[in-house]
């Protein structure tokens, strides 16, 4: 199997085959971001991806879902990435999801047709990091879109019927925007209907155009405080059936995946006991956090 730099999955493809279409991101100037920094973007031949699908074959008796890598996959044109869904069913009859990550960009570059040409072809449930519903962060995250893109493009992907699954970050907008954020956030949740969202938190990495402006003092970041406020008046807010919380990453201040909104008392006890367990300076600094 061809993989070409660091590759990425959200942990819960861990089961799923990873098969290799891109090399790097398209985008690879979000502020915060050092996932692909330094990994020119390419895109493979699909002489090698159909050797790669052959090799999977011979390996793998039974591939229910397809994650294809690496940084935003669903730039490829519909045009290329139809013959790619086609080989793995060909391969794989077994197949049930082709999936891989995606941008609100990659969504606005394909037509209505080409969306539901793709989801007949078994891609659907894509992750896209649409990483937050307020529109001044979004622009300050430099993701390539604006807010209403967002909500326009979701709404696309629903009339397609093509499910997804999103990320966004709690602290995105910054210090004392947690709660304006949380309340853009659960509308664009309870309006756009993910299957799931996978929570994490803004940090400034290094490298990054974002710890360069943290130091600057022109962006400040959100006090642990207002991360779990913002947190808490998230989950308050969502009220669409049976999604699926993602939020188990390390990089989060209370790990932890549930359902929503079934899970959603025993959720904000627990933010409240944790809360009640740290002292004020803590919850008035900004931790280290591990990076993505
Ligand atoms: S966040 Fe996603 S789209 Fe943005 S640079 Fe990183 S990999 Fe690319």
């Amino acid at each position: 199997m061809t993989y070409t730099g660091p590759v990425f999955r959200p942990p819960w493809e861990a089961d799923s085959l990873l098969l290799q279409v891109t090399v790097g991101c398209a985008h690879n100037t979000c502020t915060f971001c050092t996932m692909y920094r330094d990994i020119p973007f390419s895109m493979d031949p699909f002489e090698q991806i159909e050797r790669d699908i052959l090799e999977a074959r011979r390996l793998y008796k039974n591939v229910k879902r397809v994650f294809l890598v690496n940084g935003d996959a669903f730039v490829l044109s519909a045009g290329r990435l139809k013959p790619i869904a086609e080989k793995i069913i060909e391969v794989f009859p077994e197949v049930e999801v082709i999936t891989m990550y995606a941008s609100i960009s990659n969504v606005k570059g394909k037509t209505d047709e080409e969306l539901l040409e793709l989801r007949k072809l078994r891609i659907n449930e894509l992750w896209i990091g649409v990483e937050t519903a307020h529109g001044k962060a979004l622009e300050y995250l430099n993701k390539g879109s604006y807010i209403e893109d967002t909500h326009t493009q979701l709404k696309r992907l629903n009339e397609a019927g093509m499910d997804f699954f999103y990320g966004f970050m709690y602290g995105a907008a910054g210090k004392g925007k947690g709660i304006e954020s949380a309340i853009e956030n659960a509308k664009l949740i309870n309006s756009s209907k993910p299957i799931g969202i996978a929570p994490t938190t803004l940090s400034a990495n290094e490298g990054t155009p974002l710890e360069r402006d943290v130091k600057d003092g022109i962006f400040i970041l959100a006090t642990e405080r207002e991360v779990y406020e913002e947190m808490k008046k998230t989950i308050e807010l969502i009220e669409t059936d049976d999604l699926i919380y993602y939020g188990a990453h390390i990089i989060n201040s209370i790990p932890f995946n549930c359902v929503l909104p079934r899970d959603k008392e025993q959720a904000l006890v627990e933010i409240d006991r944790r809360v009640s367990e740290l002292d004020d300076d803590y919850l008035d600094s900004v931790p280290a956090r591990h990076t993505i």
